[in-house]
């Protein structure tokens, strides 16, 4: 059933071939080739270290003999959870050399996440790092492990520190010691991997409740990687700096990493999103293009405006994940010397980018076109009938390198995409006569802080445990500095409703991630309901809007 999820039905994955969308390469391939074509060529900068395509490709291969002794194999799934660093990207080439599956953990995610993650996709192993801000990630997996005994072995970027005598626990370093060859080399690893089998899971922001896993193949992914890099014109040249985290579908393919590797440039990682920090990196390494959200503008223009550092070689500041509002596109183009290269994508596939030569006012308020001609997109109203240009409407598509079905969730597909499978997004957009996609709105149940996506249901799900909550609504309003803040608005059983901190304090211990903790607590003495005796969202959010004396605020 899951692998069904990644399928295409025959003729439309014939049609991909033939007209040379899917190339029939495989990622462990793809890697092998960049070698043979860049050896030398810088592949990664992490801090002072390194490395050329060359050494990346040896390096994974060593790193899949020491997987594979760990009895990780084809098929197998693996999740990771690093920040930005050079061991991502070697692990997650090593599982493609075994044909096992990478799932991409976020960074902020925490017991619940991840526990829902090793159920999902019943994990092998996890690779996790030790310390960040104070956080035990080894106690995160040493917790998750002992649930879902199907992780076998948990791999540690850093000191193993107090697991060292876990059998589980294996440090990076002792994984990858010894021949960078590994035994591995050629068609030992990869000889029964199809281009067509699923090669990475994604996670979806999700709207009902916990995310869903969106698979995606090497046929289908690497065309995004080659079709989102033409659409930014990457090359050889090309010096990428990953300043997001670098599991998200945004840094890693759009065109990010994987696209400056297709094109055979440099990608530099930064830690942090700190303008300055990436504004040091982006003058010592000669970077042309990087990719912020809209959340980290305002920092960004304020750094710009007194920096001192030369920017000269950056010919692209690629924006999204969350609606740029005009204002600001207009104010990174007055105010840096590049293109502003807004784009909307999913990592359910649909990737929409402008083009570079668009008309200023075109790039200040679209947010891009398809990048490949076999994308479909229709825009239609609430009956699924398409839309004029111009007017606004429910953006669905399929092609080449959107799903058709998510990952083990063969009930939600149904109403996820069309018979005809056209994935509904959930986003409001208006397209022009020229193709450009504005996006308007939004009609799913989902929250998009600082283009972090939140599922009001879960949480939701977590506050109601709550020992004083009765009711709980969980509802995004307009912020300025994130695009979107998270209310939660609470009956209570008459004691007073808890606060803000109280409730992260609480969601934290039950293992959810902190950016899911809402902003602000509001007190009502009594829901709106609809007729049907459900909550009304609308009414709650109108009630919210007028912040009447019916809500008793506690902040
Ligand atoms: P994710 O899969 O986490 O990348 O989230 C994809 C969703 O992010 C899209 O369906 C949109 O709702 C939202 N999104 C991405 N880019 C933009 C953008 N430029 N403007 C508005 N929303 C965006």
């Amino acid at each position: 059933m899951n692998e069904a999820a990644a399928k295409w039905p025959e003729d439309f994955a014939e049609r991909y071939r033939a007209e040379g969308y899917w190339q029939g390469t495989t990622f462990s391939d793809f890697l092998r080739e960049r070698a043979h074509n860049f050896g030398d060529t810088t592949a990664i900068v992490d801090g002072v270290n390194r490395t050329s395509y060359a050494q990346l490709n040896r390096q994974a291969s060593a790193l899949a003999g020491g997987l594979r002794e760990l009895g990780i194999e084809q098929g197998d799934r693996v999740i990771i959870q690093l920040p930005n660093c050079g061991e991502f990207v070697t692990v997650w080439f090593a599982l493609q050399r075994l044909g096992a599956i990478p799932v991409h953990a976020q960074p902020g995610h925490r017991r619940a996440e991840i526990a829902h993650l090793a159920r999902m996709t019943e994990a092998v192993a996890y690779v996790t790092t030790d310390l960040i801000g104070g956080f035990d990630h080894r106690a995160l997996a040493a917790g998750v492990a002992d649930s879902y005994p199907s992780i076998r072995a948990v791999l540690v970027v850093g000191d193993l520190g107090e697991y060292r005598g876990d059998s589980r626990f294996f440090s990076f370093a002792s994984v990858t010691h010894g021949d960078e060859t590994g035994g591995l080399t050629g068609h030992l690893v990869t000889g029964s991997v199809s281009s067509s089998d699923v090669a990475l899971l994604l996670l979806s922001g999700g709207t009902t409740g916990m995310p869903k896993l969106i698979a995606r193949t090497h046929d289908d992914y690497l065309y995004n990687s080659r079709a989102a890099g033409e659409r930014s014109r990457l090359d050889p040249s090309s010096i990428y700096l990953a300043v997001l985290p670098i599991a998200f579908n945004f840094t890693w393919n759009c065109p990010g990493i994987l696209g400056t590797f297709y094109a055979g440039g440099t990608v530099v990682l930064s830690q942090s999103p700190d303008p300055a920090h990436c504004f040091e990196l982006i003058e010592r390494e000669r970077v042309t293009m990087t990719a912020i959200n809209p959340q980290l503008a305002p920092a960004w223009l304020a750094e710009k405006s007194f920096t001192n550092r030369d920017l000269s070689s950056l010919e692209i500041l690629e924006i999204g994940s969350a609606r740029l509002s005009d204002h600001t596109a207009r104010e990174i183009v007055a105010n840096f010397d590049c293109k502003l290269q807004q784009i909307l994508g999913m990592s359910e596939g649909l990737f929409c980018a402008n083009h570079l030569d668009d008309d200023v006012d075109i790039l200040c308020s679209a947010q891009g076109v398809p990048v490949s001609p076999a994308d479909e997109v229709r825009v239609v109203d609430e009956n699924g009938r398409e839309v004029p240009n111009g007017e606004a409407g429910e953006l669905t598509t399929r092609g080449p390198y959107t799903l058709r079905g998510y990952w083990g969730a063969a009930e939600l597909n149904d109403t996820a995409f069309t018979p005809d499978g056209f994935y509904r997004t959930g986003d409001l957009v208006r397209q022009s006569d020229s193709g450009h996609l504005t996006v308007v709105g939004r009609i799913k149940e989902q929250i998009n802080r600082g283009g972090e996506k939140i599922a009001p249901a879960e949480v939701e799900g977590h506050l109601i445990a709550h020992p004083t909550i009765e009711t709980v609504a969980v509802i995004g309003l307009p912020d300025n500095t994130l695009g979107e803040r998270t209310v939660a608005v609470v009956v209570t059983d008459g004691r007073a409703a808890p606060t803000r901190r109280e409730l992260s304090v609480f969601l934290a211990e039950a293992g959810l991630a902190a950016y899911k903790s809402p902003d602000r607590v509001v007190r009502v003495d009594t829901m709106p309901l609809t007729p049907l005796g459900k909550i009304d969202k609308g009414a709650v959010r109108r009630l919210l809007e007028a912040d009447t004396a019916a809500a008793v605020v506690s902040r």
